[in-house]
């Protein structure tokens, strides 16, 4: 069975586009992409958004299956737990899993997305337009509207099969949206964010753990950061926008810094101007129904499903997107078949991931410093070690097991929780756990991975 070797078009050279033209190209398909930004390898770094990303192993199997995961391999720092800071500066550990091999990874999302591109058009002969941003498309004739940028131009460009892997915001859902072909619902948390920089020592070295993820949970609003090859940090503070808003003058800011965060604003010798100058993000859960316009326009990644970064999977998942779509390509014969075989496998698992990543949200910054929390997390580790085809926590399931998707990873969950709760009910320390009966729980509740 084969697909119509026409040509497919891309917009947005991201993670999930890029990836997706390896992916195309290796199967000889003439691909093409289209990118509204200048080539991120003749730019200077931008900073001030998300300048770098937990990577896990869902991200890596993906690169991996693509044959690009050796390129990145060294850019990796491992994170080995979550490191809280508590308010009287008291720090801790709280590992991610219980191997070696179950930690997750800082990567740079400038080198990832330069080596992605670099792979797709040199190595893999896409062909890629920088400065061509995507304004509309036409599903029925094909054509698509294109910002040129040099020079300033717009042109109606013939685009065979489009994916639309143009991010969260994506122009392209928002103008067929508007056209009635997708039902698209954003649901906004009353949280933004917005990055600080935590710069290297003496020498240049860390004035932190280097491979942690460290975390200051204070409630309603967080501060986490993650470590960059130099050294140095970057932080990123959630906090409701309406307090964003509210932090104007330079004494505010500082006294709202010095107060939640007294153990480290003094290794932020930029937290002013940063926290003035950055821009504030938005967060926000993009829901669409369909995916597709029959087989001429897809989305994918963010596009159709961006999700809010608690969980550190959302490029993950979209990297997941690339190969999953990939090794449906083996069954169809149609685009069409393809696109709604790809949306109908794929969107449970997404909108599995999805309300994961807001129930992260409250316990990043609410339960990770409460002792029944942290019960139950040791609690999981000794079940898992004790049961391991049958108990893995959640946390483990998503990120280090690809082969487990994550509505089962939803699913399973919510079992283990119950048993977690209820024998976390009297108990303070595992010594008081009641193994036996969870043994015989896990046995009924539970079958074999
Ligand atoms: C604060 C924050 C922290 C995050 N942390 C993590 C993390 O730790 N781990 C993780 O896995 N995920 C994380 N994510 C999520 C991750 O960034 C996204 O899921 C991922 O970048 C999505 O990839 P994408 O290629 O679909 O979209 P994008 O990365 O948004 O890429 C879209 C591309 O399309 C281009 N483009 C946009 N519009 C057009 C157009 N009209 N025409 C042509 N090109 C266009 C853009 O310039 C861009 O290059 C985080 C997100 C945020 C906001």
């Amino acid at each position: 069975m084969s697909l119509p070797r026409n040509p497919v078009s891309i917009a947005g050279a991201g993670p999930a586009g890029a990836l997706l033209a390896i992916l195309l190209r290796r199967r000889g398909f003439p691909v093409t992409l289209y990118e509204r930004r200048a080539d991120p390898r003749n730019q200077p770094f931008d900073s001030g958004r998300s300048i770098n990303l937990a990577m896990t192993e869902r991200g890596i199997n993906a690169l991996r299956r693509a044959g690009v995961f050796e390129r990145i391999r060294d850019a990796l720092i491992p994170m080995r737990g979550r490191m809280i800071h508590d308010l009287d500066g008291r720090t801790s550990l709280q590992p991610y899993g219980q191997r070696p091999q179950e930690v997750i990874y800082s990567i740079s999302r400038n080198l990832l997305n330069e080596m992605l591109i670099q792979a797709a058009s040199q190595e893999f002969s896409a062909v890629v337009h920088f400065e061509h941003e995507v304004l509309d498309v036409d599903p029925v004739g094909g054509m698509a509207r294109v910002r040129r940028a040099a020079p300033d131009r717009i042109v109606d460009l013939q685009m065979g099969t489009l994916i639309a892997a143009d991010g969260a915001g994506s122009t392209l859902r928002t103008k067929l949206q508007s056209r009635g072909e997708f039902q698209v619902r954003t649901d906004f948390l009353e949280h933004a964010y917005k990055e600080l920089s935590i710069p290297a020592g003496l020498n240049g070295l860390p004035v932190m753990e280097r491979e942690a993820l460290h975390i200051w949970p204070r409630g309603n609003h967080m501060l986490i950061a993650l470590p960059n090859p130099d050294g140095s940090f970057t932080a990123t503070l959630f906090l409701q926008r309406r307090a964003f808003d509210a932090l104007r003058e330079p004494d505010q800011i500082e006294g709202f810094l010095a107060a939640s965060f007294p153990d480290v604003i003094s290794l932020m010798p930029q937290r002013l101007a940063e926290f003035q100058n950055h821009p504030t993000g938005a967060l926000g859960t993009v829901h669409t129904q369909p995916w597709h316009i029959g087989g001429s326009v897809l989305l994918l990644g963010d596009a159709a499903h961006a999700i809010v970064p608690f969980h550190g999977q959302g490029m993950n998942c979209c990297f997941e997107d690339c190969v999953e779509f990939d090794a449906l390509m083996d069954h169809h014969a149609s685009w069409e078949a393809l696109f709604r075989e790809f949306e109908r496998l794929r969107k449970p698992n997404t909108d599995a991931i999805a309300a994961m990543a807001i129930e992260n949200y409250l316990e990043m910054r609410e339960r990770v410093a409460d002792a029944r929390y942290q019960l139950q997390k040791l609690l999981s580790l000794e079940l898992e070690k004790r049961h391991p085809r049958r108990f893995i926590p959640r946390y483990s399931m998503v990120s280090f097991h690809p082969e487990i998707g994550y509505a089962t990873a939803t699913a399973r969950g919510r079992v283990q929780q119950r048993i977690l709760d209820d024998l976390t009910l009297h108990a303070t320390r595992l010594e008081q756990i009641d193994f036996e009966r969870a043994a015989a729980d896990i046995g009924d509740s539970l079958s074999p991975l």
